[in-house]
């Protein structure tokens, strides 16, 4: 029997190239679309080894409809696309809001026509925890409210999961959106992980490149945040856990047709402050991390962490990575890495 081909957008990027290992090793074929504006083109051959499978790759971008076309007359149809393609610093986000408005919306409604265009029928939408803006109570399940968003990626996420629904809701197409949590780690054999461009946005490349020596120290945003060591708590999850919901994912749709649209928390259920997440790191990795407390970062909410027992039920998914495991193979990856 020939393998399921699922277009993976943004598949060359950090949750990205961790799917596409989850699909081979579950026996799918991926076929990557990214334009590289975030990833490097040396992930592909990272796959190849770990996997030993060869995989397709698109050099383009999926705003751009006259490519995509392309790629449709080259490809025909899918079993499935997962939508990764979008820019995704919360912080970036308020300064640029337009560049995110309009990459993320018309990347998503491209990809829509393309399915349309193509009778593909599956897709996952990489959504995110922030669609639940400032949570009223802890844990956050599915059907926590949508609070404003405290940012203009937030904002995206929430239109983007609207666009999905209603476009679903017209008949002939399934949908589920994951809403992740904080990915981090990297795969354990430290082929793939992390490939930020510049200074980091994100907390755990910033802590990996501190403690390289890369970046003096680190920045932590806001001590007076309502919580018990005052920094900011999210629910951070080994980025292989992750990558494996998406196989989940695609698999609910297969087994239950009758599945129009879904969503899942994917989380690991445990919320961890900054500091906590430092202490972890140092105390995993036996190195030490300089830090200085910095004023707070527009954007940011005080604490997530996610109630993911929709995921475990539904999907049969559960994280099953360590925080530890994390800074392990965060660090390992980091190392590998030359400066
Ligand atoms: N953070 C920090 N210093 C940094 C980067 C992030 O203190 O250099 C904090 C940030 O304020 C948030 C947490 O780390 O509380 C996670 O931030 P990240 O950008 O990794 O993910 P987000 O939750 O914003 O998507």
């Amino acid at each position: 029997m020939s393998k399921k081909k699922i277009l993976i957008t943004g598949g060359a990027g950090f949750i990205g190239s961790h799917t596409a290992v989850a699909l081979i090793n579950a026996g799918y074929q991926p076929v990557i679309v990214d334009n590289f504006s975030n990833a490097e083109p040396s992930v592909l051959e990272a796959i190849e080894k770990i996997t030993g499978t060869s995989v397709k790759c698109y050099n383009l971008d999926c705003c751009d409809a006259k490519n995509l076309n392309l790629l449709l007359q080259k490809e025909g149809s899918f079993d499935g696309v997962i939508h990764f393609a979008a820019f995704k610093a919360v912080g970036e986000s308020v300064q640029e809001p337009i560049k995110y408005y309009k990459n993320n919306l018309s990347s998503l409604w491209e990809i829509l026509e393309l399915m349309d265009k193509s009778n593909t029928t599956k897709i996952v939408f990489s959504s995110s925890c922030t669609v639940y803006g400032q949570p009223d109570s802890l844990p956050v399940t599915e059907a926590s409210p949508i609070k404003e968003a405290e940012s203009p990626y937030a904002y995206t996420k929430q239109v983007g999961e609207q666009i999905l629904t209603d476009r679903v809701k017209n008949g002939g197409m399934q949908g589920i959106l994951l809403r992740y949590f904080n990915p981090i780690g990297a795969h354990p054999s430290s082929l793939i992980g992390e490939l930020p461009q510049g200074i980091p946005n994100n907390l755990m490349p910033f802590i990996t490149q501190t403690a390289k020596g890369i970046r003096k120290e680190l920045s932590i945003f806001g001590d007076d945040y309502d919580t018990p060591d005052g920094t900011c708590i999210r629910d951070y999850i080994h980025v292989m856990d992750l990558a494996e919901a998406h196989v989940k994912a695609l698999q609910y749709m297969e087994d239950n047709p009758e599945t129009a649209i879904d969503h899942f928390n994917i989380g690991t259920g445990n919320g961890y402050s900054v500091l906590e997440c430092l202490n972890a790191f140092e105390r995993a990795n036996n190195v030490k991390v300089p830090y200085q407390i910095a004023p707070k970062r527009a954007g940011d909410i005080t604490q997530i962490w996610a109630d993911t027992e929709k995921a475990n039920r539904l999907l049969d998914w559960k994280a099953s990575r360590t925080l530890e495991e994390a800074m392990r193979d965060a660090w390992n990856w980091e190392q590998k890495l030359s400066q």
